[in-house]
């Protein structure tokens, strides 16, 4: 079932008129009309279950049927922390992990980071990222996107950090040690998780020291070298399994 945004809606109002980006949608993408069946869903994430009844060039009015119960919040809060990177790769990055319920992405530019993001872009990016998550959100049924932070350098990131709570880990492919899966299921549950991911060229061994002095573990995903978007998709399906709500239910302690 198709899931559309809209402000606010009231469990008493019986109608809903739906107007702007998710209206053209409706109308000139879907092209759907009176009769079809779709969910609503408001930014405090209450949703309905409603159907069309008339559209306009630029409005679509819904009749509301009934409430829908939220699907449960993941027990794990994820944050994950990718290098910035080019923009297709970034564009999946995004798209993937707000699928998988991760709750904040904060990007940072890093040593070998190779994009650049000039200050007079960042407003514009931003906005292209949100929608990529207000999409991904909506499409997998989440109730709220994922927070994108403002990219930062890497050392303000990892300052911004130092004090935080979570299990805090570095994906390098130099650990020769301790993997994720093994981490997750040794570590006592915490309810936050924090993953930085590198980019194309890794992280400096300077970079891998300073996280670790800052209260990261550092990590591998394993023999294979993962691309940075593929690594960050990854680590997000990988704690949701272990830690959080892959399965039907949350996992247990
Ligand atoms: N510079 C490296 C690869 C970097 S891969 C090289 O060319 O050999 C990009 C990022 O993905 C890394 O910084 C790391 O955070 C993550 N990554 C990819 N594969 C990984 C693995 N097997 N273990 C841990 N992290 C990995």
């Amino acid at each position: 079932m198709r899931h559309f945004f809209v402000d606010e809606i009231s469990s008493t109002d019986a109608t809903a008129v739906i107007r702007g980006p998710e209206a053209r949608h409706i109308l000139r993408v879907l092209r759907l009309g009176p009769g079809s069946p779709l969910v609503l869903m408001d930014r405090l994430g209450a949703r309905f279950q409603a159907v069309i009844v008339d559209t306009d060039r630029k409005q679509v009015t819904v009749r509301i049927e009934r409430a829908l119960p939220a699907p449960p919040p993941s027990p794990v809060h994820i944050v994950l922390c990718p290098s910035l990177l080019k923009s297709r790769p970034m564009d999946y990055l995004i798209q993937k992990t707000s699928e998988l319920g991760v709750d904040t992405l904060c990007p940072f530019l890093s040593t070998r980071t190779v994009v650049k993001l000039p200050p007079e872009r960042v407003t514009d990016r931003l906005r292209h990222w949100r929608e990529i998550a207000s999409n991904a959100t909506k499409q997998s049924g989440r109730d709220r996107a994922p927070t994108i932070r403002r990219p930062v350098h890497l050392p303000e990131l990892v300052d911004a950090l130092q004090q935080d709570t979570a299990l805090k880990v570095v994906f390098w492919e130099e650990e020769g040690s301790t993997d994720l899966k093994r981490l997750l299921r040794e570590s006592p549950r915490r309810q936050a998780f924090v993953g930085m991911v590198g980019p194309e060229g890794g992280f400096t061994g300077d970079e891998v020291m300073a996280a670790k002095e800052a209260g990261f573990t550092t990590a591998s995903l394993g023999y294979r070298i993962l691309r940075s978007e593929t690594a960050a998709t990854v680590v997000a399906a990988i704690v949701q399994y272990e830690w959080g709500n892959l399965g039907l239910r949350n996992s247990e302690a």
